[in-house]
């Protein structure tokens, strides 16, 4: 069988990388190639860079008005509705996640667009109060330039979105690397963008390693600001790279986000929201709520509802509406899973249900691990600590809410906490306490174009999402006029 040859989308035009070096991408579920990528290396990012330096710098991009950015952005928004069914079926082949999700998913990203569209044009300057005798100050907000653009492979579009709204709002170019496993939406995208009128050079996607393109963005002395999404070591790497030429960077990085319920609870609503908070997209989801802190009076009945309505979970073919749950993404991600697992036991945790590796129920060869959770967790165990990114739930009993919100803070992540209680006052007590980017109060995982969202500690650094993070896209002059 020939595989389906994908290339880069560099300045308008798609190309092969130019070391003609190419890897294979697979579908989890099937687990079979089915296209090639490019392995591009630093020649493809600095060719990539060219074309957004240039688009920045001049032609139909740096010369639009705000308000003519506002109308290219609403077309993308367009283009993401009309295409949301290919965008999602491509995302859904690659990282092996439901179709319904991706679908629903895909269907919210022109919310993005539109929101930035509309501040497109309200990125106003400020007359300042005289600063000095007989001089006028003013302060502009330009653009930075070339922007970075590194995303994982859980949410390929929506990550992108999150980024590239703001920065081609505030005025910015772009150079994606997608993640490795999932490139193949970013380039459709770019592809649909262009045909509907995104001038060449303002979004170019490069495909390849994290390790060689992704390094050599970071690194790359035309690039303004490296806007990041993935996994902590990933975002350090960045951080690092970039601290040498002092670029500004945004991180949104992992999660061991807890989910605590109290005693005066809704419980049903409360149980169901801690079964979807974790094992939705399998549990590949950066604010999966991957430790259940239970009041301990409640733990026994609590944990027993929980593992009734997770054993009901039906994994399977993606693309099937009776499905819940995919295959995991890919062969790294399955093993990590699985040596967790084994940490967890031999931390001496008991594993209530789960815990093993279940074969897809139509037979297929994609790689399944069966929703799993463990009682008996303390919160100094591995499998406590440390990002699985898989269907694996810790429970762990409090007594009280100062305990609760000591067990919820002593992470090193800090990116969600959900909050299952009815009393109010508590509500605004422990959401004020708890060290995360995102409260989320009797429901779980709410994100929206609208709020802002990212991490405390490891999780990250920087927000995506809101009015004010279009500034993160954005550089400040004080122009002083003597007059
Ligand atoms: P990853 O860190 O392995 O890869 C993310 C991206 O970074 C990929 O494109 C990869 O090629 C690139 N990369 C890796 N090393 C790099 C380096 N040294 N220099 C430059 N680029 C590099 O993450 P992943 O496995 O694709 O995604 C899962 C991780 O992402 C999880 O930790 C998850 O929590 C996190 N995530 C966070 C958010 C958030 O918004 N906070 C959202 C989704 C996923």
């Amino acid at each position: 069988m020939t595989l389906d040859r994908l290339q880069n989308y560099i300045g308008g035009a798609f190309q092969p990388p130019l070391s003609d070096a190419w890897m294979e991408t697979e579908n989890p579920y099937s687990a079979a190639a089915w296209g090639l990528i490019p392995r591009s290396g630093a020649e493809d990012a600095s060719a990539a860079v060219a074309a957004a330096k240039q688009a920045f710098e001049s032609g139909p991009w740096a010369e639009a008005s705000p308000t003519a950015r506002a109308g290219m952005l609403r077309r993308i928004a367009a283009v993401v509705a009309e295409n949301a069914e290919e965008l999602a079926r491509i995302e859904v082949r690659d990282n092996g996640k439901t179709f319904a999700e991706m679908h629903a998913q895909v269907q919210r990203i022109p919310d993005w667009y539109n929101f930035y569209a509309g501040l497109a044009d309200k990125i106003g300057g400020e007359l300042l109060p005289e600063a000095r005798p007989g001089h006028m100050t003013y302060v502009r907000h330009e653009p930075l330039g070339v922007i970075a653009m590194i995303t994982p492979w859980n949410s390929p579009l929506m990550l992108l979105a999150w980024k590239l709204a703001p920065a081609l709002a505030a005025g910015n170019t772009a150079v994606v690397k997608p993640s490795e496993f999932t490139t193949a939406s970013a380039l459709r995208f770019a592809g649909l963008v262009g045909e509907a009128g995104l001038p060449a050079g303002v979004l170019n996607v490069v495909g390849g390693l994290g390790a060689e393109v992704g390094a050599a963005l970071t690194g790359h002395p035309d690039v303004a600001k490296v806007a990041f999404t993935g996994g902590v070591s990933g975002g350090r790497a960045v951080y690092a790279a970039a601290a040498q030429d002092l670029k500004p960077v945004s991180l949104e990085l992992g999660g061991k986000s807890p989910n605590i319920v109290f005693g005066d609870a809704d419980l049903e609503l409360a149980a169901r929201g801690v079964v979807s908070g974790i094992f939705g997209s399998g549990g590949q989801s950066c604010v999966a709520g991957s430790r259940l802190l239970v009041q301990r009076d409640l733990h026994d009945a609590f944990v027993a509802r929980v593992v009734e309505l997770t054993e009901k979970i039906r994994l399977g073919d993606p693309m099937s509406p009776e499905t819940d749950i995919g295959p995991v993404a890919n062969r790294p991600q399955f093993d990590r899973i699985m040596t967790c697992i084994g940490w967890a036991l031999e931390d001496g945790a008991t594993c209530v249900t789960g815990g093993t590796q279940v074969q897809d129920p139509e037979g297929g060869p994609g790689l399944f691990v069966a929703p799993t959770v463990f009682t008996g967790v303390s919160n100094d165990m591995r499998i406590a600590r440390e990002e699985v990114f898989g269907p694996v739930l810790s429970v762990i009993p409090f007594d009280g809410e100062a305990e609760a919100v000591a067990i919820a803070n002593d992470s090193p992540f800090g990116l969600g906490a959900g909050l299952w209680t009815r009393d109010v006052a508590r509500v605004h007590r422990v959401a004020a306490r708890l060290q995360a980017g995102s409260v989320w109060v009797n429901t779980y995982k709410a994100t929206s174009q609208i709020a802002p969202f990212g991490g405390y500690k490891a999780s990250g650094l920087g927000r995506e999402g809101g009015v004010e993070m279009i500034a993160d896209y954005l550089q400040t002059k004080s122009v002083w006029l003597n007059l």
